[in-house]
């Protein structure tokens, strides 16, 4: 996996993010204040153009300007925890990336993130997307599967996660404070992760 790849990563992410910029507020707008599409969309605009003003050498590069742009410019609760899932993923990363490698960097962004956020599967947050990704990322390296299908069983994950915050009471973030009105809405922060995850699967495929 080359650094090109991870640059499409980003960019095929922030298309998403545009094209479901609405659909990700109107998520935000039932259980927070209606940002959160606005807030991505604006922080994935400032990650293409910090990639292009200057072009990453390494995987790791790509991950640290990314990360460092979402925590400038996304705001919010999920600029800072996307940005740290990014850094900390950059951090961990060995060269050349290989899919286990790549497996093991991410779960360490996960973790940032579910330390930083004090969040646990369950509490309805983008962790409800990022844990069962990274662990089908896992699982993939176990049994010795391709990349694609790698990305593309971790992309199934994460819209499964996402999808599965509907009936949860959100224990973390904005939408907490609805206590029992947070139940029957998605998470805008989970959704979003699995874009980011559906991006991974379409760029490596
Ligand atoms: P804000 O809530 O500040 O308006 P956003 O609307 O951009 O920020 O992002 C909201 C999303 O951030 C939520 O849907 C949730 O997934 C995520 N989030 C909020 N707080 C936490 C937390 N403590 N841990 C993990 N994720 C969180
Ligand atoms: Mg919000």
């Amino acid at each position: 996996m080359d650094t090109d790849l991870f640059v499409a990563w980003f960019e095929e992410t922030a298309r998403l993010v545009r094209r479901d910029r609405d659909r990700l507020t109107r998520l935000d707008a039932a259980i927070g204040d209606a940002d959160h599409g606005t807030n991505l969309d604006r922080g994935l605009t400032e990650v293409r153009k910090a990639l292009t003003e200057w072009p990453p050498e390494s995987p790791v590069q790509v991950l640290t300007s990314a990360g460092t742009a979402l925590i400038r410019r996304v705001g919010g609760a999920s600029g800072p925890l996307y940005g740290s899932v990014f850094r900390q993923m950059g951090k961990a990363l060995d060269s050349p990336v290989t899919l286990a490698g790549f497996s093991a960097a991410f779960d360490e962004g996960v973790v940032a993130v579910e330390r930083l956020g004090k969040a646990a599967p369950g509490d309805k947050t983008m962790v409800d997307a990022l844990a069962p990704a990274s662990r089908a990322l896992a699982l993939a390296v176990r049994d010795g599967v391709g990349v694609r299908e790698a990305f593309e069983q971790a992309a199934r994950a994460a819209a499964e996660g996402a999808r599965a915050t509907i009936p949860m009471q959100a224990r973390k973030g904005r939408a907490s404070y609805l206590g029992e009105r947070s139940i029957g809405h998605e998470d805008p922060g989970a959704a979003s992760s699995a874009l980011f995850m559906a991006a991974l699967a379409t760029v490596a495929s």
